[in-house]
């Protein structure tokens, strides 16, 4: 077996994600000898003993990350900037300090400012997820096929960056590089936009009067219970990322209005041919996503 790449693995936050991490790293032994666990509440830190996914719990960030050769911070990215003044006093020199959150650019506005000389920051996300929260809904396969998006900072540490690489690999991810706002505004189409969408059309349904909104339940199609599915992802963590992926959003949404648009236009007036070939496009994105094995 491998050597473990890290004496101590410190996950900040312990939901879907660092979970996943933890019992891969708690499997695997070659990704840390070590995995210190922090949460904000004593409760999920209970469950996490119980469901034995950490060697040690610890109710202060600062006690989990001191000592810890990588801290990775794994709660809503709004949280982002007073875990990072909590702990930066406390994290050993070359110590990585990474993430996985939704959004970069916020990230490194956010945490950069609090890193110490010596200690090197590597902001990076994992693009798999599921609509399930806490540290019951982590899984082993979770990251598997999956990309890791890494947004290394331009005078950052090669060897700290390949490490980084290198633990993610170790969970069953495939890695790239990418800069920072290209990244926010990738996921702003990809991830943020479908879920601002998913809300939005479930908040529609929800509006309508009682009668119409009962049959949206008993008759809810295949369409409208997969906007469910997305709408029944996490409320502070969505927040978070709308709030901290802002323009990109925008831009996005302010596209896809204008699209939208054109589809009622077509709609109104009978233009079938850019219907179909609006639906047509869909089909072969989606065939593009099976072929690549990411649908
Ligand atoms: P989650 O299941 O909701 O869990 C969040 C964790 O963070 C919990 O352990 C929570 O502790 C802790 N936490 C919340 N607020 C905190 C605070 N203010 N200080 C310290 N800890 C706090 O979250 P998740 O889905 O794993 O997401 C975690 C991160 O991964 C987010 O930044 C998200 O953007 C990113 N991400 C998520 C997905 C996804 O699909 N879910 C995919 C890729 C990346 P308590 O349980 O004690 O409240």
């Amino acid at each position: 077996m491998a050597e473990p790449l890290f004496k101590r693995l410190a996950l900040i936050g312990i939901g879907l994600i660092g979970s996943s991490v933890a019992r891969i790293a708690m499997e695997r032994k070659d990704i840390a000898a070590e995995i210190v666990v922090n949460a904000r509440t004593q409760k999920t830190l209970d469950r996490v003993i119980e469901l034995g996914i950490a060697h040690r719990v610890e109710i202060d960030p600062a006690k989990a990350a001191q000592g810890a050769d990588c801290v990775m911070l794994c709660a809503p990215v709004g949280a982002f900037a007073d875990i990072a003044a909590a702990i930066a006093p406390y994290l050993a020199p070359g110590c990585v300090l990474t993430d996985v959150g939704s959004t970069k650019q916020s990230v490194i506005r956010d945490v950069g400012p609090f890193v110490p000389a010596g200690v090197h920051f590597v902001p990076a996300h994992p693009v798999a997820g599921t609509e399930y929260s806490g540290p019951d809904s982590g899984f082993t396969t979770l990251f598997q096929g999956r990309w890791t998006l890494v947004t290394p900072l331009p005078d950052g540490d090669e060897t700290a960056v390949e490490r980084l690489e290198e633990l993610w690999r170790r969970c069953g991810a495939m890695v790239e590089r990418m800069e920072p706002a290209h990244h926010d505004r990738v996921l702003a189409i990809v991830s943020h936009l479908p879920h601002l969408i998913a809300f939005t059309i479930c908040g529609t349904a929800d509006a309508l009067e009682d009668e119409s909104r009962q049959e949206v339940l008993q008759f809810a199609a295949s369409g409208f219970r997969d906007f469910t599915r997305i709408a029944a992802s996490d409320p502070t963590m969505w927040r978070d990322i709308f709030l901290n992926n802002r323009e990109a959003l925008l831009e996005m949404l302010a596209r896809f209005m204008e699209d939208a648009q054109a589809m009622s236009r077509a709609v109104r007036w009978g233009d079938a041919s850019y219907i179909e070939g609006r639906i047509e496009l869909g089909r072969k994105i989606r065939r593009s996503l099976i072929e690549l094995k990411q649908a």
